[in-house]
């Protein structure tokens, strides 16, 4: 039932891969160069500076925002177009500069990437975290290591966004210092300040994954930053996001959802405690929690959004136990239907271990599943008292209702797979999308503004946002398995080694010749697809335009979620909406010709 996304094929987290550039870096390669002089880096920040001076720093820049007063500032300058990427970077450190330089040294990220270390004699290792140096001085990295570790900062030298995002949700950093590549900083640094954490980037000089250089004065200046007067700080999600992460820690997962057997993982073994132990064990493991975190932003929303503030604050969000457990159920049902999804595909890695039913086999896995269904109602029906019945009834029925709907699009999607016939029409990928995607957003928001008091009225609006944008993002996600998603997935083409019905196929073949169909339909019934083939499909799927379509359809659906969410009151929960389609629906498009 879930989409997928956060499945990680390959050996482990710690497995450490040349990353080859992604489609979308090279479509964007020439936006992206690097002022050769010093001087010419230097004068792009100075003028950064006075276009960040008159920014609104209530909530965090968008990327439109940003992308639109880099290219005011060049056209100032006279700088030529390749320079968008590292103007955006200048301007985006001004409007953080100040709130960076108010964070404590020991509430701040150092993220520094590998390719800056001398790969030939490098003696380090890596490990979960990222690379262990030793400090050997064989490159900048132990420099840099050192002031900031003396400084107090924590520091990672890691890849991508995974491990920053998951020391920020943890609460252990209030701040990031991050040194990347241009492809990185936009592909992995924007997310965080989308969130709107306080955040400085040092581009590297080039944008090679090996032997890469930076500049070093720059680096240093900007670890060492700091100021004890609080400048206007910017409101953000993270707070919530905190809270609906710290849900699935030990402590507050045993408090929120005492075990009825007592379990503990050692008890995994026993055939009376097994089943909760694996139970609690799967919900505590791996994922971004965002769905808890949509039902408790749609909760707080509708109270006024006093817990959007900035992240550095340091008193704990305040929500009564009772919505925490709700949004807590949002993510036991995901988690179930993640155990029952890898049974469905037999993957063979989940959050970098082997899945369930990989380890502990086919029967266990479904029980284990099933158990967590079970586990989620509960959640939610025994807090009839604290909630009121007729809340919780009306919670519970929109749980139910997206429960059969993703079963639905599910069992379309497995027929689809086993099936012979291997035709589909775009509208019938949509639907499937429609069903597989949107309920679980639709139940968790429903969920928090329910949670707030009576919902009736706005349910058109949830349901509405919920599908477009449920859509859109479904679609998204198909093209960035032909990306290489670099968070998730480390094979191109996924989709269609596992034969799945997605809106690309369907829209290849409304338009592909008798013999390209044919050769479509070889490739999905063939169960031992080779690398040609994928590299076939790629072929057909761009002569047919059908990247530039989904984009286009993609455009449509965020338009349709920004008059809904525009439509919407109170201001807080408009705000809320207006995060989702920033946060989910990111793509860089090109621009939509006229009449589209
Ligand atoms: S300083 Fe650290 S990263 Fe650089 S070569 Fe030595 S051990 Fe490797």
């Amino acid at each position: 039932m879930a989409t997928g996304t956060e499945n990680v094929s390959s050996a482990g987290p710690a497995r450490v891969r040349h990353r080859e550039p992604e489609a979308h870096d090279l479509s964007t390669a020439h936006l992206k160069l690097i002022p050769p002089a010093k001087e010419l880096r230097l004068k792009i920040r100075l003028e950064a500076v006075r276009v960040a001076a008159n920014l609104d720093r209530s909530r965090p820049l968008t990327k439109e925002l940003l992308r639109g007063h880099a290219e005011q500032l060049m056209r100032a300058a006279g700088l030529p177009p390749g320079y968008l990427g590292f103007t955006m970077v200048a301007i985006s450190n001004e409007f953080w500069r100040e709130q960076f330089m108010a964070v404590d040294f020991k509430r701040r990220l150092l993220l520094l990437p590998h390719c800056l270390k001398h790969s030939e004699t490098c003696p380090a290792d890596y490990d979960a975290a990222g690379l262990n140096c030793t400090g050997c001085g064989g490159c900048v990295i132990a420099d840099f290591k050192l002031t900031a570790d003396e400084l107090g900062y924590k520091v990672l030298v890691a890849e991508g966004t995974p491990a920053m995002l998951k020391v920020l949700t943890c609460g252990e950093v209030d701040a990031v210092l991050g040194i990347a590549c241009l492809n990185a900083l936009e592909r992995a640094f924007d997310k965080v300040l989308k969130v709107g954490v306080p955040s400085l980037a040092v581009p590297l000089l080039s944008n090679d994954c090996a032997a890469t250089t930076v500049d070093i004065d720059w680096v240093n200046e900007a670890v060492k930053l700091r100021a004890t007067a609080a400048p206007k700080r910017t409101r953000t999600y993270l707070p919530l996001l905190r809270a609906a992460n710290e849900m699935f820690a030990d402590s507050q997962l045993n408090a929120l959802a005492p075990r009825s057997r007592g379990a503990t993982t050692a008890d995994a073994t026993d055939p009376i405690a097994a089943t909760e132990s694996l139970g609690y064990d799967w919900i505590a493991t791996g994922g971004k929690r965002f769905r808890p975190f949509i039902t408790l932003a749609a909760y707080d929303a509708m109270n006024g959004g006093k817990n959007v503030r900035p992240a550095d604050m340091s008193t704990p969000v305040e929500l009564p136990a009772a919505v925490r457990r709700v949004a807590m159920a949002m993510e036991v049902f995901h988690k179930a239907s993640l155990l029952h999804d890898d049974i469905e595909d037999d993957d063979t890695y989940r959050y970098g271990r082997e899945t369930l039913h990989r380890r502990h086999g086919v029967p266990t896995a479904i029980n284990v599943g099933d158990y967590l269904i079970g586990l989620g109602y509960r959640l939610v029906s025994r807090e009839a008292k604290a909630l009121g019945a007729e809340a919780v009834t009306d919670i519970l029925e929109r749980l139910s209702q997206a429960h059969e709907k993703l079963a639905e699009g599910q069992g379309a999607e497995l027929f689809w797979r086993d099936g012979g016939n291997k035709e589909i029409k775009p509208l019938d990928a949509l639907k499937i999308y429609a069903l597989k995607t949107a309920p679980a957003f639709e139940a968790a928001l429903y969920a928090g503004m329910r949670l707030a008091g009576p919902a009736a009225a706005h349910e058109p609006l949830i349901a509405e946002f919920s599908r477009n944008l449920g859509v859109a993002y479904q679609i998204i996600n198909d093209l960035e398995d032909w990306d290489g998603d670099d968070d998730n997935k480390l094979v191109r083409g996924q989709d269609v080694l596992s034969a799945r019905p997605t809106l690309l196929l369907a829209l290849a073949l409304e338009t592909a010749t008798p013999a390209q169909k044919r050769e479509l339909h070889e490739i999905l019934g063939d169960k031992e697809k080779c690398e040609c083939a994928i590299h076939r499909v790629r072929q057909i799927y761009a002569s047919h335009q059908v990247f530039e379509q989904a984009e286009t359809m993609v455009r449509k659906y965020r338009e349709r979620c920004e008059t809904v969410a525009n439509g919407t009151t109170p201001d807080a929960l408009r705000e809320l909406l207006t995060f989702f389609v920033n946060t989910m629906l990111e793509r860089d498009l090109p621009p939509l010709p006229a009449g589209q």
